[in-house]
């Protein structure tokens, strides 16, 4: 294809995960050099932060509150001009260590007196030893002093970006960044507004680093992927200081917000930002961009893209155009191995937020992630966007395939735990897979989620955590026979406490997705899927949960057929940006929001091994019907 090699920057925008990086870049990295595209990667989440706490940002940060006056300084910034000197100091030894570069300093962190406090630390105060010790030894007492110092730099971090957001800028966050200018939002009005706002600190910061890398590779075509709701203002403020710099530069928006928002996109004024945007899969959308951009076709030949005619050419009025040539996406078992080189592994961060034994696999160590299949081979859930290709299109590859990709990616980062990205990994494939990795003695960790389905025995569950498997987590939604098949989740409880059950048996860590608020679910159908989950716990099936409220999606079977799951849509307004959430009216009229906070205090308790001998109800600030469940449920199930 190249007459003219094109050199392609692939850019992580912020934010989206601190420890580890998110994996769209790395696989369309490796995928494009497979291809013999000059291409490279950056991480400008974890620049932006760590830029941001570094003694330098500290004072930037501090000459921007100065800049304002006293009386509008909130008593946390107020807190932390006294403590300055303090944070200052301690910014870059507390960032090395959660960077695992600095491990001894643990001792003086656990000493409560080498970091400032501010209110993050308050939350200590919820972890009672009932025994009248000292809290955090008992809340993390098996977890040894380096996560208990974790933990604590964990809350001091957080107290300075409390301190970021309050002073600077008020739609920060670690995780997610002015997430509310993008979620399903019908109009690109707000993010339109935002993006013509002056640049704050935090703008300005991740500016300067966008110029940075752009002068350092030099790229012809810049790709953004974002994600999530939460990535999508860093993106558009990326393309921004790139087409200001060079409008030459091509810059291209995909990634999981795009498939699943931007789907209906009318909307040109994106396009002051981007030259295309691509739905689903990157790769071939991309290399059929790349051929145009190099003469290889027409615009009219491109693949899943949306571009904007250009104003005033002969019968173009500057509108958004979809082109789709059809072509088929390349094979899961050719899209090559992931890379990370570029990234700078040694500078995550190992965040300690929660006690939550599954969310701190998500925020703590490096994971090599890696996908076992492209798709769900279930893909039946109501409550999920099956009619999208992400989901829909279940393709495998070999296990010899999956194991020669651990391989070169141990050889290349030299780390040997995984996180298998699937939505759902089939367990098939986890079989022969786990079987593979004993056949050539490959020595990793892995974990992932899975759907808690009968194939799972304990023969195959033991083979999995000989293999490395170390943690599983999968859907029991809501814990309701009736509404798993409405679901159509394709399980039961009871089947559900004997898989979990083998996992457990087999040394493997269970977390279990739940939900409230499904269309129909009763005040009782809740308090009863409470019940199931405190037997669960109680038997040790499983030892990490947590409740999501259910959202419909346009994309989902409740979304697009409501009157059989019993619910009314609210007509969305006119779509020119986003679409994805939909409101809808349950003639329950069960008040799910009040419940939420009963079941989220049992859960809690629960993972803590609290309360698991209380009768459900008295998490419940209102009176709620006694369950129907037999207390003897799961012990049962298991028998
Ligand atoms: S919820 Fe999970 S198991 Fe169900 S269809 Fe979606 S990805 Fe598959």
């Amino acid at each position: 294809m190249p007459e003219t090699p094109l050199r392609v920057l692939s850019v992580i925008p912020p934010m989206t995960q601190l420890n580890t990086p998110y994996p769209s870049t790395a696989d369309l990295t490796g995928f494009l050099r497979s291809r013999g595209v000059d291409a490279v990667q950056e991480d400008l989440a974890l620049a932006l932060v760590l830029r941001l706490f570094s003694r330098d940002g500290l004072v930037e940060i501090r000459s921007r509150i100065e800049a304002t006056p006293e009386r509008q300084r909130s008593p946390r910034v107020q807190a932390f001009l006294a403590q300055f000197e303090r944070y200052r100091t301690t910014i870059a030894p507390a960032v090395a260590f959660l960077q695992g570069r600095d491990p001894t300093l643990a001792h003086r962190i656990c000493s409560r007196s080498f970091l400032p406090e501010g209110s993050r630390f308050e939350s200590l105060d919820v972890y009672i030893d009932p025994e009248g010790g000292d809290p955090l030894a008992w809340a993390f007492g098996a977890l040894g002093l380096e996560d208990r110092a974790r933990h604590l730099a964990t809350l001091y971090l957080n107290d300075v970006a409390d301190v970021l957001r309050e002073a600077v800028d008020p739609r920060f966050e670690f995780v997610r960044y002015a997430e509310s200018l993008a979620q399903s939002q019908a109009s690109f009005e707000p993010l339109a507004a935002a993006l013509a706002e002056p640049l704050n600190l935090v703008d300005e910061t991740l500016r300067a680093l966008t110029l940075a890398a752009i002068a350092r590779h030099a790229p012809q075509v810049v790709l953004l992927s974002i994600p999530f709701p939460g990535a999508v203002y860093g993106a558009f403020r990326i393309a921004q200081a790139i087409k200001a710099r060079d409008p030459r530069i091509v810059t291209v928006l995909g990634g999981g917000f795009v498939n699943t928002e931007l789907r209906e996109l009318k909307e040109p004024r994106v396009f002051d930002y981007f030259d295309y945007v691509t739905l689903d899969d990157g790769e071939r959308p991309i290399l059929a961009l790349l051929d145009h951009l190099q003469g290889g076709r027409g615009r009219s030949r491109l693949v899943r893209t949306f571009f904007r005619d250009a104003e005033g050419d002969k019968g173009k009025n500057g509108e958004v155009r979809y082109v789709n040539l059809g072509e088929a996406d390349i094979a899961f078992a050719e899209v090559g191995t992931p890379t990370w080189d570029g990234l700078p592994l040694d500078r995550y961060l190992s965040v300690l937020d929660m006690l939550n034994p599954m969310h701190r696999l998500w925020s703590d160590g490096r994971w090599n992630k890696l996908t076992v299949a492209h798709g769900c081979y279930w893909k039946k859930c109501s409550f999920c966007d099956v009619s999208l290709d992400y989901i829909s299109r279940y393709d495998g590859a070999s296990a010899k395939t999956l194991v020669d990709r651990i391989e070169a990616i141990i050889a290349e980062t030299g780390q040997t735990g995984f996180h298998f990205v699937d939505e759902a990994a089939p367990p098939k494939a986890l079989k022969a897979l786990a079987q593979e990795l004993l056949d050539r003695g490959v020595a990793i960790s892995w974990w992932g989620n899975i759907r808690f389905e009968k194939s799972f025995t304990p023969e195959l569950c033991r083979l999995l955590a000989e293999s490395g498997c170390i943690a599983v987590s999968g859907g029991l939604e809501v814990a309701s026979d009736r509404l798993l098949q409405l679901m159509k989740k394709g399980v039961s409880v009871d089947q559900v406490a004997r898989v979990t059950n083998a996992f457990t048996e087999a040394g493997i860590l269970v977390h279990a997705y739940l939900m409230y608020g499904f269309p129909t679910q009763t005040v009782q159908d809740t308090v009863d899927a409470l019940e199931y989950v405190r037997q669960l716990f109680e038997s040790g099936c499983i030892q990490s949960g947590f409740f999501h409220r259910f959202a419909c999606t346009v994309h989902s079977p409740v979304g697009q057929d409501p009157d059989a799951f019993g619910v009314k849509l609210v007509p969305l307004p006119p779509i020119t940006f986003a679409k994805n959430d939909v409101r809808f009216i349950d003639p329950t009229g069960v008040d799910h929001d009040t419940l939420g906070v009963a079941l989220n205090k049992a859960l809690y308790n629960y993972m803590h091994g609290i309360g698991l001998e209380q009768d459900v109800r008295s998490w419940f600030a209102d009176r709620v019907p006694r369950t129907r469940v037999p207390r003897n449920f799961i012990a049962r199930a298991l028998r």
